[in-house]
């Protein structure tokens, strides 16, 4: 088993803290990163957390690492496609329980993620490395938990909270509302480490979370300044307006955010919207 926090080879058990160990599932890509991470959460007695995508050479490197140790719990942050579809065929053999909530609304979701067990705040897993507090976090999916672990002072924060990228918010499951709201509980936490769905451990959990925060602001300042200066005007023309820093091939998935954007200062009454045509309050 290798122990370095930058090795992200697909199948590899990493050892990211004593009694943590990271399986990256085969999914690299702009928006997954390196590939999915999932958690093996304690040595005989463990938690799997997101168990990723529907990859057999993936069930079979989490049923390696697992090495018949009794998992307790299959538990899941969301039920997006990168993280959940391994669940249930997981779950069936292991003969453990799958752990998370569901979704209100179906785009975007796994569909066979059903909960044998639903948790809610303060819901807790018992692995041996600790107990596992589940912490409802919405936003980027109406069902998103993350999980505290104050034994270690660590949060695992699936896509709530990112290294490198801003979490895409994705309406009308996802809402930047929730999300702002969502940040702002994390911080409150204030735990030492984060442990993310796509890429390494963050160790400095306020500046990101801070810079997350303030990234949104500032996003949302410029959708405010492209409606006065463009409105009414559909999504398309505020897009390239509002995302003029970022890359046109990303631009896909960044209309999401800004729809999402948009609902949100419709409800704070800052907005409007006449059919397909949105202009400043
Ligand atoms: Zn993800």
């Amino acid at each position: 088993m290798s122990v370095a926090d930058d090795d992200f080879r697909p199948g590899v058990a990493v050892e990211v803290l004593p009694g943590v160990r990271r399986v990256v599932a085969p999914n690299p890509g702009r928006m997954t990163g390196p590939g999915t991470n999932t958690y093996l959460i304690g040595r005989r007695r463990l938690v799997v957390l997101d168990p990723g995508p529907a990859s057999e050479s993936h069930l079979a490197a989490l049923l390696a690492a697992i090495d018949g140790a009794t998992v307790i719990a299959v538990a899941v942050t969301h039920t997006h496609r990168d993280h959940s579809p391994l669940a249930t065929p997981l779950a069936a053999r292991v003969g453990a329980p799958r752990v998370g909530r569901r979704a209100r609304h179906p785009d975007w979701q796994d569909p066979s993620f059903v909960p044998d067990v639903v948790a809610g705040d303060d819901f807790v897993l018992e692995s041996d490395a600790g107990a596992l507090r589940a912490l409802t976090t919405p936003g980027h999916a109406s069902n998103h938990l993350c999980w505290h672990q104050p034994a270690d002072d660590l949060v695992y924060t699936g896509d709530h909270v990112l290294g490198t990228v801003s979490p895409v918010i994705l309406p009308p499951d996802g809402d930047m509302t929730e999300y702002l709201q969502s940040l702002a509980r994390l911080a409150a936490l204030a735990p030492a480490r984060l442990a993310p769905g796509h890429g390494p451990l963050l160790r400095e959990p306020a500046r990101v979370i801070a810079g997350l925060t303030a990234h949104r602001l500032a996003r949302e300042a410029a959708v405010v300044e492209a409606l006065e200066r463009l409105g009414p005007a559909p999504l398309a023309t505020l897009l390239p307006s509002v995302y003029r820093d970022v890359d046109p091939s990303l631009h896909d998935m960044a209309r999401h955010s800004l729809a999402a954007h948009l609902i949100r200062l419709e409800r704070d009454g800052r907005a409007r919207r006449d059919g397909d045509r949105w202009q400043r309050a």
